[in-house]
């Protein structure tokens, strides 16, 4: 197979969803209706959707089939049973909480455990996990790499804890204060970088010196594994479910949406090994999301995530997954358009702030190019940057470590010529770059505003 460059998506198409053609007319306008926010689009009017790899993705055959097999009793469902024993094949903790999606066991993990005067360091926090550890008056804090915080740097493990300043940061605030110590496997926010088994042993090493529980937010846990095996001196020839238990080994629980790495559309879980902390978050899901055999889920939506894990760590999947989300990467970097590099696993990412270095952070430049690249050829991505991140909870606002566009990539949806189309998009709009205007708010809520602000073009 090696002797080919095509990407053969290791699957055959069954089913079908037509997508719709607009027009460049068409798309301005519903971008002026949308204040600029791609978020308020009607998906329906967008013919290629990379806003997010979560819970878009292609189901298979099997997974339809766990569908029907769904089990709805309310306490006991052998589709519980099912989905505890795919989650625990590979993730052996004691306890497995499922959740209606990721930052559900977000919310619950952190209104146990977190709260004023805690700090929860992370590699980088997600915008959910950012936003779920500040509402309990808690402080996220980010310690990733330093090589992590420059797009264009090449590191195989962009997504690292910097373990020293992990280190500086416990003895600063004094180890009572942190209650855990999280790590973003891969790093979606820093790039969909992966983090190396090396570095997950020195965290370990630094939880260990100050009794800490270490924690995984495990969302892209498959990719982050094939990463390893595919870059990590000494794990060419083990298997992805051996890596993924072998990172399983060194943490105390996870976070997981089951919308990335369970191949689901809808679903999540929270996993721990402490007895008291689990009994206390079982308490506020019994409040919040349902009885603890099914979470804020169906029966159904439970068998779906089985067969996911059992399909995610295949490596068929995983290596058409990281090889097309590279080659939509490497094309564009080809034709000179700024991108996170090494190309992470889920998504490429625009260097918005080098294609547009004109517009200034708070002009929002990836906004702008967001915007433009609907405008232009109906595709959807997401910005993440300061629009993202410059909003803090007293009000005030500055600019974020980057200013990004991230290109998700969902799941075993588009083929090869689909990605073909986005690569000649994105060559015109990055040829425009030099009168491509920044943005302003007009509107915004106080927290998560990239969900709702409305913005204008500055003139
Ligand atoms: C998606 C995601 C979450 C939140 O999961 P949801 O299912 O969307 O609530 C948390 N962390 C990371 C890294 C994610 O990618």
């Amino acid at each position: 197979m090696d002797r080919f460059r095509t990407i053969i998506e290791p699957f055959r198409i069954k089913s079908v969803e037509p997508v719709r053609m607009t027009t460049v007319a068409e798309r301005d306008e519903k971008l002026r209706a949308a204040g600029y926010n791609l978020f308020n689009l009607h998906a329906a009017d967008v013919l290629i959707d990379l806003l997010t790899d979560s819970g878009t993705g292609a189901m298979s055959a099997e997974q339809w089939a766990g569908i029907q097999r769904g089990d709805e009793s309310y306490a006991g469902s052998p589709s519980w049973f099912r989905f505890l024993d795919a989650v625990t094949e590979l993730w052996p903790f004691a306890h497995v909480i499922p959740t209606h999606q990721g930052r559900a066991a977000e919310k619950i993990l952190f209104s146990v455990i977190a709260g004023p005067g805690k700090v929860i360091p992370s590699n980088t926090h997600f915008d959910t996990t950012r936003a779920n550890v500040e509402f309990t008056g808690a402080e996220a804090i980010d310690c990733v790499i330093p090589e992590g915080r420059e797009p264009a740097t090449i590191h195989p493990f962009k997504g690292n804890m910097d373990t020293g300043a992990l280190d500086a940061l416990i003895r600063e605030r004094g180890r009572e204060h942190v209650p855990v110590v999280f790590v973003t496997i891969t790093n979606n926010s820093g790039g969909g970088q992966p983090v190396s088994l090396a570095n997950l042993r020195a965290v370990r090493e630094v939880c260990d010196r100050y009794g800490l529980p270490l924690f995984l937010d495990a969302c892209r846990f498959a990719e982050n594994a094939w990463f390893i095996k595919q870059r990590e001196e000494g794990y060419a020839d083990r298997s992805v479910p051996d890596i993924v238990r072998e990172m399983a080994g060194l943490a105390d629980g996870m976070t997981m949406s089951g919308k990335k790495d369970a191949l689901a559309n809808i679903g999540g879980w929270l996993a721990m090994n402490d007895d008291a902390w689990a009994e206390q978050c079982r308490n506020l899901l019994i409040l919040t999301e349902g009885f603890p055999t099914y979470g804020g889920l169906a029966g159904r939506d439970l068998e779906a995530m089985a067969a996911g894990l059992r399909e995610v760590v295949q490596d068929d999947y995983l290596r058409y997954r990281i090889r097309s989300t590279a080659y939509l990467g490497e094309a564009l970097i080809e034709a000179g358009v700024p991108c996170v590099q090494p190309i992470g696993g889920h998504a490429v990412y625009l260097d918005a702030a080098a294609l547009l270095p004109h517009v200034p952070a708070l002009a929002y430049p990836g906004q702008a190019l967001a915007a433009a690249l609907y405008r232009e050829g109906g595709i959807r991505g997401c910005e993440i940057g300061s629009v993202m991140f410059g909003q803090h909870p007293d009000g005030t606002e500055t600019p974020a470590q980057m200013e990004l566009v991230r290109l998700a990539i969902p799941r075993r949806v588009y083929t090869q010529s689909h990605i073909d189309y986005v690569i000649e998009v994105i060559r015109w709009v990055a040829s425009q770059a030099r009168e491509m205007r920044g943005m302003r708010i007009v509107e915004q809520p106080s927290a998560l505003r990239h969900f709702t602000a409305r913005f204008e073009p500055i003139e």
